[in-house]
């Protein structure tokens, strides 16, 4: 599914990353309780190590999150399959992703649904995501720049929406852009500390829980943060 990976790094070939790998999936994630079996089974598979600035490589299976660029951060592995499963997704579902960042959580949702569209405000990390999905040979992802608080209408409504930056609160085009059922997962919170929060459309009400403390970098836009 993913024809380049052997790309050799100065922190090791494809198969110095293999254990690497499998211990995060088994000691980081499994071991904290993500149970979905999609969810693991990709994180075992997909090259992480790929996503991250060469000279990063080495630490890409630790337990954190990693800079790559522009200020901004990919985010910790567990947090990626927490949020990941939280979406509960299937294989026919849309999924809408605010933050692509590295591109590394729009490929585990491509791998485990049918269309993502995700949206970075940074113009340079999305142009390099797109290349870097592209070159993976994913072919089921579309890279916006822009504002995504504001979501995107155009290719609305989603089963699932993902934010990966941290807001003063749900934002409501988000909320209205899920399709009937549909799930939405967003940090909440003040700038330093937030909660998870879940958000199930029923129609025409919204269902909310919370689950695990998280820290994110900002969500800035017109219904986030300021800069
Ligand atoms: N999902 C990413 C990954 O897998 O690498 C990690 C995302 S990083 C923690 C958060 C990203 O959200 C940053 O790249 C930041 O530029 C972006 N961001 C912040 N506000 C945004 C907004 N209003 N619209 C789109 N992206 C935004």
């Amino acid at each position: 599914m993913w024809p380049r990976f052997s790309r050799e790094t100065s922190a090791g070939t494809e198969d110095d990353f293999i254990a690497d790998r499998q211990a995060m999936v088994d000691h980081q994630i499994a071991d904290r309780g993500v149970r979905d079996p999609r969810v693991l089974g990709v994180m075992r598979t997909l090259p992480r190590h790929r996503f991250v600035p060469e000279s990063a490589a080495a630490y890409a299976y630790q337990d954190r999150p990693l800079e790559i660029g522009s200020g901004q951060t990919i985010s910790q592995p567990y947090i990626v399959a927490l949020m990941t499963e939280l979406l509960d997704l299937a294989p026919d579902d849309r999924v809408l992703e605010i933050g692509t960042g590295s591109g590394y959580q729009a490929a585990v949702l491509a791998t485990l649904a049918k269309e993502v569209v995700t949206v970075e405000r940074c113009e340079e990390l999305g142009e390099v995501a797109r290349e870097r999905l592209k070159e993976l040979g994913f072919d089921n992802v579309r890279v916006l720049v822009g504002d995504g608080t504001q979501g995107c209408p155009q290719y609305a409504p989603y089963d699932a929406i993902v934010v990966t930056a941290s807001g003063p609160y749900v934002p409501d085009s988000l909320r209205h852009q899920l399709s009937d059922g549909g799930r939405l997962v967003c940090p909440v919170g003040p700038r330093e500390a937030q909660r998870l929060v879940k958000v199930v459309r029923l129609g025409t009400t919204f269902a909310e829980s919370e689950s695990i403390g998280c820290v994110f970098v900002p969500l800035i836009g017109k219904e986030g943060w300021t800069e």
